[in-house]
């Protein structure tokens, strides 16, 4: 197929055929200039008045779907911002296709409709230059990945959409089954399961461009349905899988938006990556890590402190460089809301100007003011963020004051991308709500090896062999090395505490296929949507999906969801009940 910007200055003399929708008219002196648009951009029409289409050509409408015959001249006026700008076709024959109605809002770049309309009208919204080309981006990435994988002896392979329940963890779709009334299917989490029995049928290597479907509340970068570019590998280990995705990363930028990654990437352990950061995915575009100063406190009569100290919290705090005047009593007050939000009780200022320490951390004595002058290596009109809380609080309000002063202070060059990948990660993480240990990733990711025994024993401390790929303090993608064996695989579902009858029938059909030689396998999946929204630089997962869902799981154009005749109900031997 040829696109109308395939042309320029050297078919000036040719007679062309162009089909495309009128994106623009306008009238000088008579002569009638159309921008005719397709997939791949404008190419300018001129209709002199003696033509004979001139009257139809004037009374065209914005969107109408048109065809051309006419000859490409040299243009007059170049220009030099699209393709065909040093060409101009004068058209001798018009045939129109279609006539567009009135237009709901403008196709344009900067059109300033609400979002629910541009989705109520999702095909027009796909006209629209940037839509349609984080679009195409998308498609560019997955072609660039199967090449990848293709070439590096995977295999594609589909996976059930009707399945049983899979283990993410999320809620599931449930779709009811007509057959056997009163059971249901459950819509995919990811094809984990799937994905590792094909290693057990010796595939080796599996990649999809799998569908996954996850029914939880909704934010700007999440949807009901979404793409994973799912993968698993066989006789391999953590190393092995990080550096055939990083090999895939490096490809698709250089690919996509022509950026060299460097590889290969750093590696921070999770334990690290909290310590430094307070964040699973850090963002390492600027540095201002987290500084423990817990040990310049130990001796404290700051009451504050030394009440926390003694309830066995800890002391962090970071340091914004050359701000401190910045920051009135009311801005501080400002962030000090904003730590509040991930449950800090509070947050203790300093600020360093002409040598001296001064803020809301009264009564420091000289050994603390040294400490924190030497270990922090402060400079005039730094800024000191202290907050003191147990570890997790401490960590989390700190990393995402972090992140916040990051974005505040320009320290972000947002045309820089910073890979890491983050290993090491806990096994299990507790959850208060559910009052007992969960498993960090999933239940299959194989412990360290010097782990394995405390599996039952040592829940806090056993880590386990899992990686996530992060950039710009995202995560682009998940996996680990899994359990090949069903005696740790059945452990594993104890130390979650599922009962025998629970594991039967969650996993029976899982733990046995495990028990006809599987290989050491592991694999990754990586968030399609999540890593075109860093290609194109947006933060929003909906100018990455042709046809999204809004924040509340509905697709304005189809009405979806909706409800359904009576007669399909009772086929189903569904009654409602709201
Ligand atoms: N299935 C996992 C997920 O969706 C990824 C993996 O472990 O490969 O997070």
């Amino acid at each position: 197929m040829i696109m109308n910007t395939n042309y320029n200055i050297n078919n000036v003399g040719e007679t062309v055929t162009l089909k495309g929708w009128v994106s623009k008219k306008r009238n000088l002196g008579g002569l009638l200039f159309i921008d005719l648009r397709d997939r791949s951009g404008i190419i300018q029409l001129i209709v002199r008045p003696e033509n004979k289409f001139y009257e139809q050509a004037s009374s065209l409408k914005n969107e109408s779907t048109i065809k051309v015959t006419g000859e490409i001249i040299k243009r007059e006026s170049v220009n030099k911002n699209i393709p065909t700008g040093e060409i101009e076709v004068i058209v001798n024959d018009l045939e129109v296709y279609s006539t567009s109605l009135d237009l709901p809002f403008e196709i344009s770049n900067d059109c300033t409709a609400l979002e629910d309309t541009r989705l109520k009208y999702r095909y027009l919204d796909l006209r629209r230059e940037n839509l349609k080309n984080n679009i195409i981006t998308r498609h560019k990435v997955v072609t660039s990945i199967r090449e990848y994988l293709n070439n590096n002896d995977f295999i594609e392979i589909e996976t059930p959409i009707l399945c049983k329940s899979t283990p993410e963890g999320a809620r599931d779709f449930l779709v009811p089954s007509r057959v056997s009334k009163g059971s249901f299917y459950a819509l995919p989490q990811s094809p984990q399961l799937f994905k590792q029995l094909l290693m057990v049928s010796g595939f080796q290597r599996y990649y999809q461009v799998a569908r996954c479907f996850r029914d939880e509340d909704l934010r700007a970068d999440r949807q009901p349905e979404f793409t994973q570019v799912d993968m698993e590998l066989s006789f391999v280990d953590e190393e092995d899988v990080m550096q055939m995705v990083e090999g895939l990363f490096k490809k698709v930028f250089k690919d996509v938006i022509n950026y060299d990654i460097k590889l290969p990437l750093m590696r921070m352990k999770y334990d690290d990556a909290m310590e430094l950061y307070g964040s699973d995915k850090p963002d390492l575009r600027f540095d201002m890590k987290i500084n423990n100063i817990t040990k310049i406190f130990e001796n404290t009569e700051i009451p504050f402190l030394k009440s926390s100290l003694e309830n066995n919290n800890i002391i962090n705090c970071i340091v914004a460089k050359n701000v401190a005047t910045n920051y009135s009593r009311k801005e501080i007050d400002k962030l000090t809301d904003f730590v509040k939000t991930y449950k800090a009780s509070g947050l203790a200022f300093l600020k360093f100007i002409n040598g001296e320490l001064t803020g809301s951390l009264k009564g420091l004595n000289e050994n603390e003011i040294n400490g924190l002058i030497n270990e922090l290596k402060l400079e005039e009109n730094d800024l000191v963020l202290i907050v003191t809380a147990n570890y997790n609080v401490t960590k989390a309000s700190l990393g995402a004051l972090r992140c916040k002063l990051g974005r505040d202070l320009n320290l972000i060059d947002i045309n820089d991308y910073k890979f890491l990948w983050v290993t090491d990660f806990p096994a299990f993480e507790y959850s208060e709500e559910e009052g007992r240990f969960m498993a960090t990733h999933h239940p299959f990711t194989m412990p360290k090896d010097e782990d394995v025994d405390k599996l039952l024993t040592d829940k806090g401390n056993c880590y386990s062999k899992a990686y996530d790929i992060v950039c710009n303090g995202y995560e682009a993608g998940g996996g680990s090395i899994r359990i090949h064996d069903n005696d740790i695989q059945q452990k594993m579902f104890e130390a979650l505490e599922l009962t025998e009858e629970q594991i039967e029938d969650k996993f029976g059909w899982f733990k046995d296929a495990l028990k006809y030689g599987t290989p050491p396998h592991g694999g990754l999946a990586i968030g399609l949507e999540r890593l075109v929204m860093l290609l194109v630089k947006s933060n929003n997962i909906r100018d990455v999906i042709a046809f999204p869902k809004t924040a509340s799981a509905s697709d304005l154009m189809s009405e979806a969801p909706n409800i359904v005749d009576e007669s399909q109900l009772k086929e189903l031997g569904i009654k409602l009940d709201i």
